[in-house]
């Protein structure tokens, strides 16, 4: 079976963008190219962009966003949101297109969705380009039940305990 797999990473438990990155570096370990693009995340450093480095040139980290939107420290405009997903939209297409890569993860694509920096049909555009072998991963909570059905996996992490609720602040290595 040749066919690459629709991956869905969902829920509102911790772990799906880890989840994606262990997938990614499986994957790595066979010879594959991966491709990860990020949306809403550009404003903080989390610890895989950097060790995304260390693993070049087989895999590529791209940060398609502004940072958190209209949470915690955000005062941009949302259209400043908007407008760099819509970047991160064709960057993805580009990426899938070039069929460099035998998986390519799009991070928080769920989310963006969910709070309307991008629209559903533009995500179903964009599972529509993949090529037959590629894999595709798509994390964030609250993915659309359409999203859903064309998935041909899906996980949904559920939040038992969570040390956010215990006043615990996220942590480098873990959380970041
Ligand atoms: P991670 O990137 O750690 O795998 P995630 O992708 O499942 O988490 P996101 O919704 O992308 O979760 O959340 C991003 C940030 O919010 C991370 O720092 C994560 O630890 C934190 N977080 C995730 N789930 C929860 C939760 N249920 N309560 C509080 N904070 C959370
Ligand atoms: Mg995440």
């Amino acid at each position: 079976m040749k066919k690459g797999l629709i991956i869905v990473y969902t829920g509102s438990g911790k772990g799906k963008t880890t989840a994606a990155l262990g997938l990614a570096l499986r994957s790595l370990g066979h010879n594959h190219n991966v491709c990860m693009v990020q949306f809403i995340k550009g404003s903080w450093h989390y610890g895989e962009m950097t060790s995304a480095n260390l693993l070049k040139p087989r895999f590529e980290l791209i940060a398609g966003g502004r940072g958190f939107v209209g949470i915690i420290d955000d005062n941009k405009p949302v259209v400043e949101h908007k407008q760099i997903a819509q970047q991160t939209i064709n960057i993805c297409k580009k990426k899938m297109l070039s069929k460099k890569y035998n998986t390519i993860i799009l991070d928080e694509i769920n989310y963006a969705v969910n709070i309307n920096l991008i629209k559903l049909d533009d995500v179903i555009d964009i599972i529509k380009l993949k090529p037959f072998e590629q894999n595709l991963v798509l994390t964030g909570n609250y993915a659309r039940s359409e999203i859903i059905e064309l998935a041909d996996l899906v996980t949904e992490m559920k939040e038992i305990k969570h040390p956010f609720k215990k006043g615990i602040k996220a942590k480098e290595g873990i959380d970041f």
